[in-house]
């Protein structure tokens, strides 16, 4: 803690920003901040290492790791991932769209990793560059106090409360979007909702060579499968899924895992040997997005502002990503407001478009067009490499990809087109799931 104040009986100190969540994005934005010279504290709930989902990233993050100080620590604990497979009953063989063929060459690879080891030591490179960090103290309230300082109330696991009187609060809480709520700004994606059941196991049959720490993406009747090889042996499996098949659930969730296993070929394959290491887990409900991304003194990052399903392993890179621009904006917002506010809503307006890119895939991603055109790419008029861009997360305006991205979704529509018999079943079933509501939330790492 910076400057220590005695208020309201719960202990209380002052600093210049106070970040609530120390996931990706918070530790991004709280080491930036820290690296720009600013005090920062940091309050996350948890203790970490502590688990959580989404462990495959995008060759794009690695710049953001660079800039960190942490690539070398990513690189001990991760899987190389040189590429996304993908896989459809309806073809003999998968396709793999390797990330050296992107129009970036600078990044041609990534990493899958626990995401318990890869939390814990970006925030703690985060207190190594001089943020205050505190665990297990949830944050309950804000109070967002326009042109003064706000204070952010936290309670420890002991019940303990304390307060931080801060210039700028960013809020980094991941799903719990404790903003958004506040400020009424969450809204339900409605065109898009899926829910998802995963766990991690040994003894499934992993790729060979340099293929190895490759994601699998493997459609089925109910929606895709992904499979993400870690260390150690150890492979994270999940299946993304229409909520109204989730609902269908009747037994135990590890026995309606291994069943919705036995339902997708390419995945029962590899996994005849397979053994549950832990417990399994699901999310629901969980495409959203924020009306709004800041406010005056205060600004929402990450998950905390959006959540787009993961087809795309995106959530990490545009979490981090955000708080990189994010970081600017506010360290110039601490110094000059009006001109940190039109950084806001640049950052803002480039979030929201990266996400856009990525949306437009996602939404028709169980498309029967969309599958046919994954599994026969062709770089005509570059339409491959953009595509492997995108996947590799090159989705803020860097390289030239817009005209081919542009054919790519013509040659999807004139096929759309061509299948609409069974086009338009897919098109109406996520519409319909869009309304269905999937309650069971066991955590996914929240
Ligand atoms: C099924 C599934 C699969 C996914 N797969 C991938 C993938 O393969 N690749 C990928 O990149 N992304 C994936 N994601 C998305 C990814 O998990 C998130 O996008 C990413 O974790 C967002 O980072 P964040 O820092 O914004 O939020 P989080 O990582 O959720 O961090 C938020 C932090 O805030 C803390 N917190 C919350 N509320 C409070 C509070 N009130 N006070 C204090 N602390 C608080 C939490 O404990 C947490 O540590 C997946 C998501 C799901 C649901």
């Amino acid at each position: 803690m910076n400057t220590a104040e005695q208020s309201t009986g719960a202990e209380s100190a002052s600093c210049d920003v106070v970040v609530i969540g120390g996931g990706p994005a918070g530790s991004t934005i709280a080491t930036l901040l820290r690296q720009r010279g600013r005090s920062v504290t940091v309050l996350e709930k948890e203790q970490h290492p502590r688990f959580h989902i989404g462990e495959s990233l995008l060759p794009q993050n690695l710049r953001i790791l660079e800039r960190l100080g942490v690539l070398d620590q990513v690189r001990a604990i991760g899987v190389p991932k040189h590429g996304a497979e993908f896989n459809s009953q309806m073809h003999s063989s998968p396709v793999t769209y390797y990330f050296e063929n992107a129009v970036d060459k600078r990044y041609p690879y990534a990493y899958e990793v626990r995401r318990s080891e890869f939390d814990h030591l970006l925030l703690q490179n985060a207190a190594c560059q001089g943020a205050d960090v505190h665990q297990c103290v949830r944050v309950v309230d804000v109070d967002l106090r326009a042109g003064a300082r706000s204070i952010v109330h936290g309670v420890d696991e002991h019940g303990n409360r304390s307060e931080w009187h801060t210039r700028f609060v960013v809020d980094a809480s991941g799903r719990d979007t404790l903003l958004a709520n506040k400020m009424g700004w969450k809204q339900k994606n409605p065109k898009h909702n899926s829910a998802a059941i995963f766990g991690h196991f040994d003894n499934v049959v992993r790729r060979s060579g340099r293929d190895e720490g490759n994601i699998s993406v493997c459609w089925f009747e109910h929606g895709w499968f992904w499979m993400i090889p870690l260390r150690d042996g150890r492979m994270s499996v999940g299946a993304v899924c229409f909520p109204e098949y989730l609902r269908t659930r009747k037994t135990s969730p590890e026995e309606f895992l291994w069943q919705t296993i036995r339902a997708c070929p390419s995945v029962n394959e590899r996994m005849r040997e397979a053994t549950l290491t832990g417990e399994v887990r699901a999310t629901g409900n969980y495409s959203y997005t924020s009306r709004r991304m800041y406010g005056d003194g205060f600004l929402l990052v990450g998950d905390a502002n959006a959540f787009v399903d993961p087809v795309f392993s995106s959530g990490v890179y545009l979490a981090m990503s955000g708080a990189t621009a994010a970081a600017e904006a506010v360290d110039v917002w601490l110094r000059d407001a009006r001109a940190g506010e039109r950084l806001l809503r640049r950052y803002q307006r480039d979030v929201r478009r990266a996400i856009r890119m990525f949306s437009w895939f996602i939404y028709r991603f169980t498309s029967p067009a969309m599958r046919s055109l994954f599994m026969a790419p062709g770089n005509v008029l570059r339409m491959e490499e953009a595509v492997t861009s995108m996947l590799a997360g090159d989705v803020y305006g860097a390289s030239p990809i817009r005209a081919p991205l542009a054919l790519f979704k013509v040659v999807y529509y004139v096929s759309w087109v061509l299948n609409l018999r069974r086009a338009w079943a897919v098109h109406r079933r996520r519409r319909r799931n869009a309304r269905v509501q999937f309650v069971e939330e066991t955590q996914a790492g929240d």
